[in-house]
């Protein structure tokens, strides 16, 4: 009998413990060990921000899910691990602390957003990491959008998750125009680098900035902010950007206490190492992948912090720890990008195809990229569940009053 235990469970660890829970011998045990009680599909963190996310239909609650795909959710978070005894120290949310013992262990807890020690940017930005502080956002920009008259929200990062608030925001506040008592809000997007998405491709900057551009959004590109305070923001340049609502959305690094955890190697942005097998380099027990994996490729590059590949990772990893409880070898992760999709607006979406060389926008792009979302629900519920979610949404966006 073994014991696989998975901490988080995100757009990896999730895919991850129903693969593995639904394929292993009923006497291998696997735990997936998760602070929240559901889970909410990361890249769509935007959507809850700015009040446009489907809380009924695209939610999923850890503890019945497991109960259908063979694995125990453990409502806790992983705070360390006893490398010797192979223990994880979790805290649980009734403040008690806990262990749970383990065979294979797999960390897959994301990543945060990285404020490069800004000055003020902890204390007076909001941030997307966690699924509550996406709910606190909406909290204020729903307040901001009652309170009328004229209002900035400052966002730092033009990436995807910076890029897609924007318009998000830019479209929710369209929908509203006819309200003669909503607030009228001034976008800026600050970015540092010298175009939009600067890890995407440059033909999709430019077709990104068009469409950022007739959301009236102000795109501010080789801007660095330097500081924050409660009024707004001040660039390099001394250039003080005043707003209401300030978020930060640039830059990502695993969390602090995860650096050398349990004397596991990890790199500059606290990302534990791992060998192309998803093993870390220095005990053959512990594995990680998704955004706090620094995973390498043959070719020297490194796995992109996407979506897409945790899932893909994900789907890797279910297949070498069932081979390893059988006494197969591990086999390497080899990843294979499959462009980029962002969506800009709640209708409108950009992608990335043939390596590149292909861009695609519009209303049918957005439904490539709520194909990824689908893929997933796929990997983790079935094909049955996810058509059922599907046809529900399209009945509902019919049939629902406005
Ligand atoms: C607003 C936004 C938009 C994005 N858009 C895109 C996009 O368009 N395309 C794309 O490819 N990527 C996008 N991303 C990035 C994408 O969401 C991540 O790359 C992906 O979710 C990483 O998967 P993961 O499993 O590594 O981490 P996550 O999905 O972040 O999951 C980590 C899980 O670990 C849990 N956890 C954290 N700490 C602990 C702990 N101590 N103990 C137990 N559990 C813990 C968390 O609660 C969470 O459930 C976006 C991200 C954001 C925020």
């Amino acid at each position: 009998m073994s014991r696989v235990v998975i901490v988080g469970g995100g757009a990896a660890g999730l895919e991850l413990a129903s693969l593995l829970g639904r394929s292993v011998e009923p006497h291998d045990e696997i735990i997936l060990v998760e602070g929240e009680t559901h889970h909410y599909w990361k890249p769509r963190f935007h959507e809850i921000a700015a009040g446009t996310f489907d809380n009924d239909l695209d939610t999923l609650c850890y503890f019945s899910h497991g109960a259908r795909n063979g694995y125990r959710h453990f409502q806790a978070r992983m705070t360390d691990i006893n490398r010797e005894e192979k223990l994880l120290q979790v805290y649980k949310p009734n403040g008690e602390t806990d262990t749970l013992a383990y065979d294979y262990l797999v960390i897959a807890i994301g990543a945060i957003s990285n404020d490069f020690a800004t000055k003020g940017a902890k204390e007076h930005c909001l941030f997307l990491d966690t699924p509550q502080q996406a709910r606190d956002s909406w909290q204020q920009i729903s307040s901001l959008l009652r309170s009328g008259g004229q209002r900035t929200i400052n966002i730092v990062g033009a990436g995807a998750t910076g890029l897609e608030l924007a318009a998000e925001l830019a479209k929710v506040n369209g929908n509203l125009s006819q309200n003669a008592y909503a607030a009228k809000l001034t976008i800026n997007l600050i970015e540092a680098a010298d175009r939009v998405l600067p890890s995407g491709p440059l033909k999709m900057s430019q077709e990104a900035l068009l469409r950022l551009e007739k959301f009236q959004i102000n795109v501010m590109l080789n801007t660095r902010i330097a500081s924050v305070d409660q009024q707004g923001m001040t660039t390099s340049d001394g250039l003080n950007l005043d707003a209401d609502i300030q978020f930060w959305a640039a830059g990502i690094k695993a969390p602090d206490w995860l650096n050398n955890i349990g004397g596991l190697e990890s790199n500059h942005a606290n990302q534990l190492i791992v060998k192309q097998t998803l093993v870390t380099t220095l005990d053959s027990h512990i594995f990680s992948l998704g955004d706090c994996a620094a995973i390498p490729q043959a070719d020297g590059s490194m796995v992109p912090p996407k979506a897409q590949a945790a899932n893909r990772a994900a789907v890797h990893l279910a297949k070498n720890l069932k081979g390893l409880m059988q006494g197969k070898e591990l086999t390497p992760f080899v990843y294979k990008d499959g462009g980029m999709v962002v969506s800009i607006g709640h209708n409108y979406a950009i992608s990335t195809m043939m390596n590149d060389r292909l861009i695609l926008k519009g209303r049918l792009v957005r439904r490539l990229y709520d194909t990824i979302f689908r893929l997933h629900q796929k990997t983790v519920s079935g094909l049955f569940t996810m058509s059922r979610l599907i046809i529900s949404k399209r009945l509902k966006c019919i049939f629902k009053p406005n």
